[in-house]
């Protein structure tokens, strides 16, 4: 097969590097050139979008982006010492990548990029959650980003796709699914990454939809479905008291059993009882 850019191989950068994985940084890596160029293909049509890619490493993910065609792609990495690394990636694509030696929970990265957005990364296992709720829950909707690819360890994939009565539903299926349509694309093995970690990973693709599938306050149902999921071994009734004096009345409202577990109720459910709750 021929090689993605002319660029050397993963390994000899991360030889002449010296870029070993540092486990505080999340730091599993993706040498295989055809793999990244395979998972920036189901981010969709690049050519037109700017592309924020959070931990780009020694830049596997960022060549498989650029060479499927991303317009730009702005590329926030924490690790100083894989600078050089993506600074060779910029030289050999010119205009097209920004580097910012920054941490992603930290810089805001608007001001870089230019509409259409996608985001598309490997991301780091410490942060991955937070980012993706963030990415979920801004203000207004439809959101700065067309769509997330995003690899995760398999269990939190899981959990993003996760249908009612399932162990993984909660939270993250709830903000994911409400204002996403959210897919798992590909399975990963820990062999797929250097080094290897002990579990095996997912890339899931969520694409913003132009409004959510059912009205509710965001404020309303990211509050309800918290607290609603911190006990999920409860009935509705029990892990909401503290929400509304009449909560029973208002569950009923909504078409839901007091009686009900979180882990039972359908997105549309608690979209309903927001709507009650949101005074
Ligand atoms: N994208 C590369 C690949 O696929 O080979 C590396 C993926 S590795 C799982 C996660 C990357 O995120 C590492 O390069 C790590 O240094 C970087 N990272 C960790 N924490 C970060 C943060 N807070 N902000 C930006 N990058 C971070």
């Amino acid at each position: 097969m021929s090689p993605i850019d002319d660029l050397p191989p993963l390994r000899a950068v991360i030889a002449e590097h010296q870029l070993s994985a540092r486990k505080s940084l999340g730091q599993n890596f993706l040498l295989d050139l055809n793999l990244t160029a395979k998972i920036a293909r189901q981010a969709g049509d690049l050519s037109a979008c700017d592309v924020l890619e959070i931990g780009p490493g020694p830049g596997g993910l960022t060549r498989g982006l650029l060479s499927e065609g991303a317009r730009k792609v702005l590329a926030v990495e924490k690790d100083a010492r894989c600078m050089p690394a993506l600074e060779q990636i910029a030289a050999a694509y010119p205009g097209r990548v920004e580097i910012i030696n920054g941490d992603a929970l930290e810089i805001d990265p608007l001001a870089h990029l230019t509409a259409p957005i996608r985001i598309a990364a490997n991301l780091p296992y410490n942060i991955g959650t937070e980012l993706l709720v963030r990415w979920l829950t801004p203000k207004d909707w439809p959101p700065f980003w067309q769509s997330l690819t995003l690899m995760f360890q398999r269990e939190v994939a899981e959990r993003i796709v996760a249908q009612p009565g399932s162990k993984a539903y909660g939270r993250l299926a709830i903000l994911a699914q409400w204002r996403c349509d959210a897919r798992i694309v590909m399975s990963l093995p820990p062999n797929a990454f250097t080094p290897a970690p002990k579990v095996s990973s997912a890339v899931v693709v969520l694409t913003a939809l132009p409004e959510p599938k059912f009205p509710a306050d965001a404020e309303t149902l990211s509050k309800l479905v918290a607290a609603a999921f911190n006990q999920r071994r409860k009935m509705l009734r029990a892990a909401l008291k503290g929400f509304a004096p009449d909560i029973e009345d208002r569950l009923i409202a909504a078409g839901l059993k007091p009686t009900d577990r979180a882990e039972q109720i359908p997105l549309e459910g608690f979209c309903a009882l927001a709507r009650t709750l949101k005074t």
